[in-house]
């Protein structure tokens, strides 16, 4: 509600009334106008200076009753000290009562932007910052061990560059060796596990994590969220403490989406720009952002936020890479001695594993931008094998959370070893990695969450092979009697 709103509505009357009672005095029946020439109206209530007494005169003619004018104020005062905004007692120096200053320069977002760190300050706030309470690396992959099923290689690279990574910014510098940033992209397919592994990552160091989409990201100016949102979100995951937003992780997803676009004349709005735009975030810069809005708006208070300490993992299925290193392989291939091993590669499993970073510069990425995430690697397609564990090994695997749903109720749910298959490779088939098997999985056990606190004789229920292939049903165990083992 703005100031106008509010002292129309504070004066009780409807606004029929109130446009009543303008036409009276505009027509003239009120007795103050015949005897002092044209009466005045408030620019903001609307009421003649009849019925609000006295008017504080503006330039242009326009009139503003008491009233509004301390009522417009009080609200300008109470809003910007929420927003943490001192604007001082200017009002006390001036000696005018009833009357205060505001600082406009804050209201419309340009405050000062916060001082900037001395360097004794950054010292302190160094020594603050003890990497010996950051596990080491191999303690980093045994808590990640627990959650994420396979990935084996890149766990241990994304513990060590982690590790690394608090190394560098709790390092002394005086020696005038920095640390450089060590920055990750990791290129795997859709749903493989880039994101969870990111997630329990910063939920295990518990540093704030933002996750941005690179689709949605455009550079200044455009229609879509500015590049610089991605540390906006941060400092809201930070809950608005920008040391803690200094010290986080931002997960940029779908990364291959912004590849410069091949034979285009066109102005490239979503690719090759916002990587330039990138550039400045990955390799520590500071930005305003504004606090507590994903856009900056003239009413946002706006913070600065150095990203030299922030961790920036970059992730992407990059399709057709794959082709790409395979041209590559092919071409050395078949250059004499190695002729004729030329369709070698054709199905290899690991072919993703062999990416440079030419190949990614083939793929459409800039090299100032791969220049900037020194840590490259790699996640495996899952397996069959990899989606049986998935479902039923990590802490809180799917199977594990049904299974505390129904105990919950004294039921204890099992699941055959083939049905878990049978649900493995239902996921396989939708091509969408794990993500497939809470959805398959939810289908399946509707029925039964619905079925089964119905009958308060029920003990056990073992999902079979049958009932994931459509042609069965599950087996039921009443109470008292022994319940089935499932291995
Ligand atoms: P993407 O690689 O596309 O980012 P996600 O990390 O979002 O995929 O994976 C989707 C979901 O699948 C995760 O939330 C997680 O529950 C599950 N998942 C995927 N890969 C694994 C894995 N290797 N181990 C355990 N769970 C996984």
């Amino acid at each position: 509600m703005n100031d106008y709103e509010e002292t129309r509505l504070d004066d009780g009357n409807t606004p029929e009334e109130e446009s009543a009672t303008d036409t009276d005095a505009l027509s003239g029946d009120d007795s103050g106008e015949k005897k002092h020439g044209p009466e005045r109206f408030c620019f903001m209530c609307r009421r003649p200076e009849s019925k609000c007494g006295g008017m504080i005169s503006l330039p242009n003619d326009l009139n503003i009753c008491n009233d509004c004018m301390q009522k417009s104020f009080e609200t300008m005062n109470s809003s910007l000290s929420k927003n943490g905004i001192d604007l001082g007692n200017l009002s006390g120096l001036f000696n005018l009562p009833n009357v205060s200053f505001v600082d406009l320069g804050g209201i419309f977002g340009q405050q000062k932007p916060k001082e900037k760190k001395s360097p004794e300050k950054e010292e302190e706030i160094r020594k603050q910052f003890d990497y010996h309470k950051i596990p080491a690396p191999h303690k980093i992959k045994a808590s990640l061990d627990e959650y994420v099923v396979g990935q084996e290689y890149a766990k241990k690279v994304i513990s060590v560059a982690v590790y690394n990574h608090y190394k560098r910014i709790s390092a002394d510098t005086s020696d005038n060796v920095e640390i450089e940033k060590s920055n990750m992209l990791m290129i795997g397919p859709t749903g493989c596990g880039k994101t969870y592994l990111v997630k329990t990552l910063a939920r295990l160091l518990d540093v704030p994590l933002a996750i941005a989409d690179a689709t949605s990201l455009t550079e200044a100016g455009y229609i879509g969220d500015d590049i610089e949102s991605v540390v906006s979100k941060l400092l809201a995951a930070a809950g608005n403490d920008v040391e803690k937003a200094e010290h986080g992780i931002i997960f940029v997803d779908e990364i291959d989406k912004i590849a410069k676009k091949k034979n285009t004349n066109q102005r490239d709005v979503s690719g090759e720009a916002v990587q330039q735009g990138m550039l400045k975030l990955l390799e520590g810069s500071e930005v305003e952002v504004p606090v507590g809005a994903g856009s900056k708006n003239a009413m946002v208070p706006m913070q600065t936020v150095n990203t030299k300490d922030i961790l920036f993992i970059c992730g992407g299925a990059f399709p057709d890479l794959d082709s790409i290193i395979k041209e590559r392989l092919n071409k050395h291939a078949s250059v004499g001695f190695y002729a004729d091993l030329k369709d070698k590669y054709d199905n290899d499993p690991h072919l993703l594993e062999k990416v440079t970073v030419d190949d990614l510069r083939a793929f459409g990425m800039i090299p100032e931008f791969l220049g900037r995430l020194p840590v490259i690697f790699t996640l495996d397609g899952l397996t069959e094998d990899m989606m049986v564990d998935i479902l039923s090994e990590p802490k809180n695997a799917i199977l594990k959370q049904y299974e505390k749903l129904l105990s919950m109720d004294e039921v204890k749910l099992s699941f055959e070893k083939e049905a878990l298959r049978a649900v493995a490779r239902k996921a396989m088939e939708k091509k969408t990695g794990a993500r497939a098997l809470r959805a398959i999985l939810e289908k399946y056990m509707l029925d039964i969450m619905y079925e089964i606190p119905k009958d308060e004789n029920i003990g056990q229920v073992v999902i079979t092979k049958e009932y994931i292939e459509g042609n069965g049903v599950p087996r039921i165990v009443l109470r008292g009697q022994p319940l089935l083992a499932c291995d």
